[in-house]
């Protein structure tokens, strides 16, 4: 499978290009040539598949240049770190099919698709006698998934931004706390926004990028994007043998439209109607619904929420669908993404057909966070995280009888005590791989939020081919 960028003006790339580049040099993202469409056949002998296998079969028709067993082993590997023996399982409560992503070492579905990157990187790594130094920004979550996804790997090193005094106590110590001496956390005084902005600007440079080996683990990585297209048909294969029925809904909390742009991907794979209706669901945060509601993409402030980790205006995935939009012409897809940038907002109402037909949209407060979660708990004794009330709230209003509705659950709600205590009165449970984390000894660089600042840090710190020579 060949990749392009949704500015074409990059040559086509093969998948481990594609993999080592994140973003494409002409500032655009990495699309697949096709979206390879899955028969009804194909699709009912992958019923019985464990979700690794189920990985195999939906990657390895995106992915041409790696070996077969060697692709198997590294998927193998990266779903044996999960707690939970079938990786994602699948709660029902109420209406809701609640497809649990959070079993991964850092409790948040961003293991699912980073785990895999991880040896993904090492692996390609190894055999081209390379070494990358990973610079991402995070909103919470990605960082400590990054982290646990390349910890202790030789070849790599990673640098992560995040947003100083923005993400939850948790959160931050779940990336500080890990001491490996590859592991670079820096907290910048600012926004999620700007430490991805930084992070976009540091790519643009291509002579750095070349000289200092970068390479990206947001989820502008194609990888990413794939790995997460897995749970979508494993949950779909299980809720339709459920409920013995071929179409359902799904609803996704979403900050950076990766987790629901997979989804997108996966719709377009499953046979038409399978997945009928996908619910884009914000937080205050409401850029994308906001996008779906009135074809209006336009920035507005950062908000801070419960949901910390959707707390995102721009979002770095947008552009993969905008493509799709544009009827798959990249000079109109470059020209709006430069619009944006140059003004903060484009005007798609004239698309706004096609847009409704993708997706359904709903912005959750954070009243309707804390109500959720506590009504969830009150009528079935299940506490949800923050970030997967959003889900649930908006599943709630899109809901249809008759057509299962899944949920996709992102975040252990021990990862966000304080919301949950908020709404419920006690504390979540907490498992073992966070029990006592806020006491754990941590290293953390407190930095400006100026792309000259992080670049010298990065460059005083960086791993180099010659150094290890
Ligand atoms: C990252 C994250 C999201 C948003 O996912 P996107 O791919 O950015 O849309 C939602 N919930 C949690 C817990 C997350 O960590």
């Amino acid at each position: 499978m060949q990749y392009f960028s949704t500015r074409g003006e990059t040559a086509p790339v093969s998948f481990t290009k594609a993999v080592m580049m994140g973003l494409a040099e002409d500032g655009g993202l990495l699309l697949p040539r096709t979206i390879p469409r899955i028969g009804n056949e194909t699709l009912s002998s992958w019923e019985n598949l464990s979700y690794a296998e189920l990985a195999f079969e939906v990657m390895s028709r995106f992915i041409d240049d790696i070996p077969e067993n060697d692709l198997k082993a590294l998927i193998n590997r990266s779903y044996a770190s999960f707690e939970a023996e079938d990786v994602a399982p699948l709660v029902h409560h109420g209406d809701l099919h609640i497809l649990e992503l959070f079993h991964g070492p850092t409790l948040a579905f961003k293991d699912i698709a980073l785990q895999f990157l991880g040896n993904l990187f090492e692996y390609l790594l190894e055999k081209d006698d390379k070494v990358l130094n990973i610079i991402g920004a995070t909103s919470g979550d990605t960082g400590s998934a990054a982290i646990y996804g390349v910890r202790g790997k030789e070849r790599i090193r990673i640098f992560i931004l995040h947003p100083h005094n923005r993400v939850s106590p948790v959160q931050e110590k779940q990336m500080t706390s890990i001491l490996d001496d590859n592991v670079f956390n820096i907290a910048i005084e600012g926004s999620f926004d700007d430490g991805q902005a930084i992070v976009k600007k540091i790519f643009g440079d291509l002579d750095l990028k070349k000289e200092y080996s970068l390479g990206a683990i947001n989820s502008i990585n194609w990888a990413r994007v794939l790995a997460q297209v897995v749970y979508y048909i494993y949950s779909y294969l299980h809720v339709r043998t459920h409920e013995k029925m071929p179409s359902m809904d799904f609803t996704v909390p979403t900050g950076n439209f990766g987790d629901i742009f997979a989804g997108y991907i996966a719709k377009r794979m499953l046979p038409e109607g399978a997945i009928r209706q996908l619910v884009l669901a914000t937080n205050q945060n409401d850029i994308l619904n906001r996008f779906v509601g009135a074809g209006d993409y336009s920035l507005s402030d950062v908000a801070m929420t419960t949901s910390p980790s959707m707390d995102i205006q721009a979002a770095s995935n947008f552009e993969r669908y905008l493509y799709y939009l544009m009827d798959s012409e990249a000079g109109k897809t470059k020209e709006l993404m430069e619009q944006f940038s140059q003004e903060g907002k484009i005007d798609l109402s004239d698309y706004l057909d096609q847009i409704r037909r993708d997706f359904s949209s709903v912005a959750v407060s954070n009243e309707e966070v804390s109500e959720t979660i506590s009504d969830f708990y009150n009528k079935y004794d299940y506490v949800l995280d923050p970030h997967t009330a959003v889900g649930v709230k908006a599943a709630g209003d899109k809901y249809t009888v008759g057509v299962p509705m899944v949920c996709l659950s992102t975040a252990h709600p021990a990862k966000f005590p304080d919301a949950v205590h908020d709404a419920i009165g006690r504390d979540p449970e907490v498992p073992p791989s966070i029990d006592g984390i806020l006491e754990r000894e941590s290293r953390c660089q407190v930095l400006a939020a100026d792309a000259k600042v992080i670049v010298q840090y990065i460059k005083d710190n960086a791993k180099t081919a010659q150094k290890e020579q």
